[in-house]
């Protein structure tokens, strides 16, 4: 029997909805054309939520043709005052929503509920009103040098963009890509991630309720190879903004060069925090542990490398270590007060593990957790390894999991050199109490954000984006609305003759 659209589904917490199962292409959930379909599990209990159906080529192709034909009909005669209204009402309904839209994520990402997801939706909600404000003041420049020439640019939409998003923030990372596309003009086709799609065919009910004309936002799950890479290959796609690992990262932008797409990749990295001697140690303890653990240690900014001045370096692990034991709750995602869920699969858990697991073969100084708790769920405890050697593979990689390691310098010079050792540039943190030598360091450091005395604490309205192999471009404030515009120079000839 073929799967239903939607199902009524009861959460752990007791929310009950009705969840979309189909693809969400011009504002109809639509089963896919070949029938596929894949299954969605609850990281905390190991569980299926769900079957659902997941796109390939031939479903993309349906749902570029329409947004190409939405956006060339009705969404390129809408004024920016109207694109502004109709994402402040998708705002406005996310917030209305926002039980179920939290209870989703908790049980399809392991997200804890309380402490977590509930700042997703908050964020979510930001950039939404945030990308409203900006839609009806896209304008270009009048450029005046002659009396003979008028010339102006005009901030154009790209089209129709693409658009591949992952799992460790379902909501948020959508409205990333989507809050900026819609209010500069373009259309947009999204690709969940196949491991979290279920909260983004909710947020779809609500495009549709909000007013949004049929092809404007086209939400479709499915995975990377069969639905993503026929998404960042097409031809009717004028833009490709991805999220997620370096590795599709390059092949997302070998496949955009087939119509030479614009580009925007936000990737990998291996953050570093810089703690100086002369920083507030008890505040610095606490961001350095944040910049780390929050959402599991599943942030792409995530500050997972911490090199501390050789004067407080002991002092530093042990409060370090205190900290996580006194602060960090693991456990049910559903628990008010668990601030630290599962893993968001088997995957992942699996490739955290083999990551301690080969640190402790090796015999590196393990500070604190290094095991899995045993019970049902994919849980790893907070992990804290010191006295990190450069080349260990620990030190290098990217875990994505709530692992860090910290290894110790004696001077700025050794702590900038320490810092920028890493083939990325995403993040880094600098704790000091001395100004001068913060910014002072911040223009040395290798990467498309700098915190100084706290981590990871994002602020849409700031560019984010990475240096070197973290990315392409920028996502969030003013240079993420330009990103997703191309500019256009009109000449006006006011009497030049031949
Ligand atoms: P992770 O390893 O953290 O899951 P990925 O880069 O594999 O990160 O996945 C991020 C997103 O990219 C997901 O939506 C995934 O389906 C998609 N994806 C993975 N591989 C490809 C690919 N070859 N082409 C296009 N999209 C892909």
């Amino acid at each position: 029997m073929s799967l239903p659209l939607q199902k009524e589904i009861t959460l752990p917490n007791g929310v009950k909805y009705e969840q979309p199962l189909g693809l969400f292409i011009n504002n109809e959930f639509v089963a896919s054309k070949n029938g596929a379909t894949f299954q969605t599990i609850n990281p905390a209990t190991e569980e299926v939520i769900t079957d659902l159906y997941a796109a390939d080529e031939a479903d993309v192709d349906v749902a570029v043709a329409a947004a190409r034909k939405a956006y060339t009909q009705t969404w390129k005669k809408m004024s920016g005052d109207d694109r502004a209204r109709l994402l402040r009402k998708l705002a406005d309904l996310v917030n209305e929503e926002r039980e179920v839209l939290a209870s989703i994520d908790a049980a399809d990402a392991g997200k804890p509920k309380a402490t977590n997801v509930e700042n997703d939706i908050e964020e979510t909600l930001s950039v939404y009103y945030y990308c409203s404000g900006w839609a009806d003041k896209i304008t270009g420049k009048t450029v005046e040098n002659s009396p003979l020439k008028f010339a102006y640019t005009r901030h154009e939409p790209y089209g129709v963009c693409g658009q591949i998003i992952p799992w460790n923030y379902p909501l948020a990372m959508a409205a990333w890509k989507i809050g900026p596309a819609i209010a500069t003009g373009n259309v947009c086709v999204l690709k969940t991630s196949e491991v979290t799609p279920l909260s983004m065919l909710y947020f779809a009910k609500l495009v549709k309720k909000a007013g949004f004309p049929p092809g404007v936002i086209n939400i479709i799950s499915g995975f990377g190879k069969t639905a993503g890479a026929p998404l960042a290959s097409h031809k009717g796609i004028d833009k490709i903004a991805f999220t997620g690992s370096t590795a599709t990262g390059r092949e997302i932008m070998k496949m955009a060069t087939i119509n030479l797409k614009a580009v925007t990749l936000e990737c990998g990295g291996k953050s570093p925090s810089v703690v100086f001697d002369d920083c507030d140690f008890e505040q610095t303890v606490k961001w350095a542990l944040f910049g780390i653990m929050y959402n599991q240690g599943q942030i792409c900014s995530a500050t997972s490398r911490i090199y501390v001045q050789d004067t407080i370096y002991e002092k530093f692990l042990e409060a370090l270590k205190k900290e996580s034991q006194t602060t960090s709750h693991v456990g049910d995602p559903f628990d008010d007060k668990v601030d630290h869920g599962p893993q968001v699969n088997e995957t992942q858990y699996k490739k955290i593990m083999s990551y301690i697991e080969e640190a402790k073969k090796q015999g590196i100084r393990l500070v604190l957790g290094g095991n899995s708790p045993d019970k049902k769920g994919y849980y790893v405890e907070p992990t804290i390894f010191a006295d990190v050697s450069e080349d260990a593979k620990i030190m290098r990689e990217e875990v994505f999991g709530p692992v860090v390691v910290v290894s110790k310098f004696s001077t700025e010079e050794e702590a900038i050199e320490l810092a920028n050792n890493s083939e990325y540039g995403l993040g880094a943190a600098i704790f000091t109490e001395n100004l001068t030598k913060a910014h002072r360091v911040a223009a040395e450091i290798e990467s498309g954000t700098v915190w100084v005395n706290s981590s990871n604490d994002t602020d849409i309205h700031l560019p984010f984006g990475g240096f070197k192999m973290s990315g392409v471009g920028t996502e969030l404030g003013e240079y993420g609305i330009n990103n997703y515009t191309q500019v256009k120079a009109v000449h006006v000839n006011m009497g030049s003759r031949l």
